[in-house]
């Protein structure tokens, strides 16, 4: 198994590349964003627990998005590994993944990090506002919030990976076919 985090502020892409991704490597994406957002379709208490925080910009609380991802470990078959994309979110969580990870014999062996400029970034999410119809893409504040959330709590885990060598920046500007060639050639070197 090897496991790959995709990792970026909100708009770097990260969920358009993992699905393509996924695909060409058969790897599992796991998405606790679209995890969340088909809690929310379903109706179920935890979904209409989530959407306030979601649709503010915040995180929802690390025991949530971590009991979802543990599930999907242990429940997922047949797939070569794991692309998590939009998890972990924060210091704890990885600690969270890496003890998953470990207990189960295998480990996070690479963090691909997409950068993107932060005009670019907006500019993004409000094309896919028009698209996906996700309240948190159509407000600017809420935007401004995720971006400062990531900042705030979700950036420091680039620094935590880099001590662990397994930090691996890439350029996120581009055509959609350029960044996955880019993301491509970066894990060829590892599967
Ligand atoms: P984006 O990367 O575009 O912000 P996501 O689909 O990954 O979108 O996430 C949407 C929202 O779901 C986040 O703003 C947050 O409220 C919640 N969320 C998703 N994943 C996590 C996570 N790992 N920890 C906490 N909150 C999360």
């Amino acid at each position: 198994m090897v496991n790959f985090l995709i990792f970026g502020p909100p708009g770097s892409g990260k969920g358009t590349q993992s699905v393509r991704l996924a695909e060409k490597f058969n790897l599992l994406h796991l998405s606790t964003g679209d995890m969340l957002r088909a809690e929310i379709t379903a109706g179920t208490e935890l979904g209409k627990k989530m959407s306030l925080i979601m649709s503010k910009g915040e995180l929802v609380p690390d025991e949530v998005v971590i009991e979802m991802i543990a599930y999907k470990i242990d429940n997922s078959k047949g797939s070569f590994g794991f692309l998590f994309d939009g998890f972990p979110r924060t210091v704890a969580q990885t600690v969270s993944l890496e003890k998953m990870l470990n207990d189960r014999g295998m480990k996070i062996d690479k963090m691909l990090v997409l950068d993107v400029d932060h005009d670019e970034l907006v500019k993004r999410l409000i094309a896919r506002a028009e698209l996906s119809g996700r309240p948190d893409d159509k407000d600017p504040a809420v935007i401004e919030n995720r971006i400062e959330v990531y900042k705030e709590k979700t950036e420091p885990i680039i620094q935590y990976c880099n001590q662990k060598g397994i930090y691996q920046p890439v350029n996120g500007m581009g055509t959609i076919n350029d960044i996955f060639k880019r993301l491509s050639d970066y894990m060829k070197k590892l599967i």
